[in-house]
């Protein structure tokens, strides 16, 4: 299914003049022009721009200069991190045409490490729901099964690189928006540690939350773009001061000795296919036969982590989507005075989920309301801290299932915002916990349909934990 090679082969071709960058970019626009039609990853595809700047890679390699560990490396974006003067809609008819006037963090840095940016991909009406079907510019499609989604919010971002359009993207992860479509369309995909890559330029969900990561088709892949995008940035105040994360130079240690815990409450768990338990179960054993230390653990309060994002997410959402008023930012809908025209704008510009989100955000934040929802939600959010922290002194990380059933066909849950909301049980707790998590492919269920298992690690504990997604990636390639 990935095609085109990895990232770091190409990488190392560009750098060594053993393929062109041009050639790469040309390889995959022909990739795109082949399935997209069928697919939908992208909001738009930057052809002219990717070719241009593949050429400028060519030259700084025909100089004798390094372009960087990313040369000639196709990226897909998510379309909700700003590009200077290209179009960022965050699939949302309210930011329609809308050009920032500046680059977000990420984008500078994956430009400054020589990869070419291809485009800027579907996802959920900013970045809300959980299989790209609440796009305003029509869902992505599972390359694996274009009757299926591919999971969201960044379900474009995932296809993408699924469908071989580009080795490597970015998505954006405020509760399972990376790991989930990785899980669904089989590749790998990381939400780091809350702090460790910075926000500054990704258009805000729900700020406490919000973690922009990489997805790639190897483990190793997306340690180098990790690598890449994280490390202290000024521009973000919530960026952690320390430089990125070392990935790669360990990245073969093994799990000799590591202490491994299967999460009882984000695997077994109600409604999960037992294929997805068992592909849990699996990877457990093998790292098992690696040499780690596998138990069983709990995380008790993880089982009211739905309950407590679902209050906290759209609370910080209903703050972050004032500003589209209208008087700013892309769609305005005039009316006989700036009220009417906010409501009418706001009435037109956004879809039925993101309404949803704003409505219950504003409830929960408000007067009567406050400390019975929202500050009931933050101290939930405390206790799963606490008992990740408990449970860290323990384990050295932890595994889990990433989505309790592999994709599902579109339209299966469009009408029951509550099933939809269901999809995220297994990722929620990081990202409230602020810890990294990262989804490996591991076996298919139903349908030879892929399946993701979930790495959990403490704060900052990335490298061990893509150690140990490297290992359960090494393992999944044994099994049948
Ligand atoms: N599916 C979750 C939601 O709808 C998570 C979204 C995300 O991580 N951006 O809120």
């Amino acid at each position: 299914m990935t095609g085109g090679g990895g990232a770091r082969r190409i990488a190392d071709d560009v750098r060594s003049g053993a393929r062109t960058a041009r050639d790469v970019v040309e390889e995959h626009l022909t990739a795109i022009a082949a399935r997209e039609p069928e697919i939908h990853a992208f909001n738009l595809v930057l052809a002219d721009e990717a070719r241009a700047a593949a050429d400028a890679v060519d030259e700084v390699v025909a100089r004798g200069d390094d372009p960087g560990p990313l040369a000639g490396v196709p990226l897909a974006l998510k379309d909700n991190m700003c590009t200077r003067g290209i179009v960022t809609t965050c699939s949302s008819r309210i930011l329609e045409g809308w050009r920032p006037p500046y680059d977000a963090t990420v984008v500078e840095r994956v430009r400054a490490a020589g990869a070419v940016v291809i485009g800027k991909t579907n996802l959920d009406e900013f970045a809300m729901g959980s299989s790209t079907e609440n796009s305003a510019f029509g869902p992505t499609r599972n390359p694996h099964d274009p009757t299926r989604v591919p999971g969201g919010s960044s379900g474009g971002s995932a296809a993408a690189v699924a469908a071989g359009f580009a080795p490597l993207a970015l998505g954006s992860d405020t509760g399972g928006s990376i790991r989930q479509p990785a899980a669904l369309c089989g590749v790998v995909g990381v939400k780091p540690t809350y702090g460790v890559v910075s926000r500054y330029g990704l258009i805000a969900f729900a700020s406490s939350l919000d973690q922009i990561g990489p997805f790639a088709a190897t483990v190793e892949d997306a340690a180098v773009l990790l690598e890449a995008i994280g490390g202290h940035d000024p521009c973000d105040s919530t960026s952690i001061a320390r430089p990125a994360p070392s990935l790669l130079a360990g990245l073969d240690d093994g799990v000799s000795g590591l202490r491994v815990g299967i999460v009882d409450e984000m695997t077994e768990i109600d409604g999960i296919e037992p294929r997805v338990r068992e592909a849990v179960r699996a990877a457990a054993g093998g790292l098992e036969a690696a040499g780690a230390k596998v138990d069983t653990v709990s995380v008790p309060s993880a089982t009211y982590g739905i309950a407590a994002y679902y209050l906290i997410a759209p609370a910080e959402a209903s703050s972050n989507l004032a500003r589209y008023d209208g008087v700013r930012y892309g769609l305005r809908v005039d009316a006989e005075d700036v009220a009417h025209m906010n409501a009418a704008t706001r009435e037109a510009g956004f879809g039925r989920e993101v309404k949803r989100r704003i409505m219950l955000g504003t409830y929960a934040l408000s007067a009567g309301y406050y400390d019975a929802y929202y500050g009931q939600a933050q101290r939930v959010r405390t206790l799963i801290l606490r008992d990740f922290e408990r449970v860290y002194e323990q384990f050295d990380v932890l595994i889990a299932a990433t989505s309790p059933t592999v994709a599902f066909e579109l339209g299966a849950k469009t009408a029951d915002p509550l099933a939809m909301y269901l999809c995220d049980v297994c990722t929620v707790p990081a990202n409230l916990s602020g810890h990294p998590a990262m989804s490996v492919p591991f076996g298919t269920g139903e349908g030879g349909l892929p399946i993701g298992v979930q790495v959990l690690a403490p704060a900052l504990g990335e490298a061990t934990m893509f150690r140990v997604a490297r290992a359960i990636e090494q393992a999944a390639g044994k099994t049948p």
